[in-house]
């Protein structure tokens, strides 16, 4: 399988975030790359550098306010006397329903729904080329290979639109998705991080061309807490297009397996073009964020029984932390995929 990585997608390396308001280290650490191209070298993946692709494709799903916030904020934000080195929130539009503010600070919250996300000056460069990983993950697939990898690092599924969180900026899922739309009339996403995919969600929510689905930890209790129930189901002309299927925290293998069935009905029967597979590893049993109880060769089991729907696959890098494991675990999940 082809896999996609620039050198540059590792310059991005967030200091802190807050965890129940304590400051604690990010975990969304460059060494992740590292260990994500071995655990891709592994499983016999031939890794390419992207080409660029410019604003286009990423612009397609993010709004040009956005972009431009993204592109020059770390620059502004140095002219603020006193300022943090890295771009943090601190203040956010409640309901957003206030007027766009014209300063760095009000737009820093307008844009960012958390602080997992701090800019720093490499971030929008390791964004773009992250981004573009994806994007050429999706052009391989356009041009007939039966499934690619994109090492996409920062990870996307909890950016919006118009939104960062969650230690993602673009969300590489969604504009891999939409890529393939040039292709693919209908194409499916299957999330199975252990987060949500709050970003992806609300991007594809009122549309039945992009089909999104989301295997996590029940937000009732997990980030992101306001989105991932299973009674949202998409509006609009998106109603009966979003299906979540939430776990009881610390579930296991077994339990894992069996909620891919009622995706995968939903998948069948939406008939999808092509599929792109959101890949988290952080469902880890050994992952830091310790939400459910998945095994190593429990991502190869996934991967076998999602391959199996034999669809045309993208798949995209989202969350797994720093652990011994997570370079087997994506070894273990690309082989599994790759040998149906
Ligand atoms: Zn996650």
């Amino acid at each position: 399988m082809k896999a996609f990585y620039a050198v540059e997608q590792k310059q991005h390396n967030p200091k802190a975030f807050l965890s129940s308001g304590a400051p604690q280290p990010n975990p969304e650490q460059p060494e992740r790359t590292e260990r994500l191209l071995l655990g891709a070298k592994a499983a016999g993946c031939a890794i390419e550098r992207p080409r660029e692709h410019g604003r286009g494709p990423i612009a397609a799903i993010h709004t040009p306010e956005y972009l431009d916030f993204l592109e020059h904020i770390y620059t502004r934000w140095q002219r603020i006397e006193g300022a943090s080195e890295e771009v943090i929130p601190n203040i956010h539009p409640l309901g957003r329903n206030g007027r766009y503010p014209a300063s760095a600070v009000g737009q820093a919250g307008y844009h960012m729904a958390d602080t997992a996300c701090p800019i720093s000056a490499e971030t929008w460069d390791s964004a773009c080329w992250s981004a573009w990983s994806a994007v050429e993950a999706a052009e391989a697939v356009i041009s007939g290979a039966p499934a690619a990898y994109a090492l996409s690092r920062p990870p996307g599924h909890h950016a919006f639109a118009d939104a960062a969180g969650g230690f993602c900026f673009f969300n590489n899922t969604a504009i891999a998705a939409q890529h393939l739309r040039k292709q693919a009339a209908r194409v499916a996403i299957l999330d199975v991080d252990l987060h949500h995919g709050n970003g992806t969600q609300g991007i594809f929510y009122a549309r039945p061309d992009v089909l999104t689905v989301s295997i996590h930890t029940d937000p009732v209790r997990f980030y992101p807490f306001f989105w991932g129930h299973a009674d949202e189901r998409g509006e609009g002309p998106g109603l009966g297009y979003n299906l979540n299927l939430p776990l009881p925290r610390k579930s296991g293998d077994e339990a894992f397996l069996e909620a891919l069935q009622p995706a995968f009905r939903r998948i069948r029967a939406f008939a999808p073009d092509a599929l792109v597979v959101a890949l988290g590893l952080d469902a880890f049993e050994g992952d830091p964020f310790g939400g459910l109880s998945v095994s190593t060769p429990g991502f190869a089991r996934m991967a076998e029984a999602i391959s199996s729907l034999g669809l045309p696959s993208v798949i995209v890098q989202e969350g797994g932390y720093l652990c011994d494991a997570l370079s087997d675990n994506l070894t273990a999940f690309l082989t599994g995929y790759a040998s149906q």
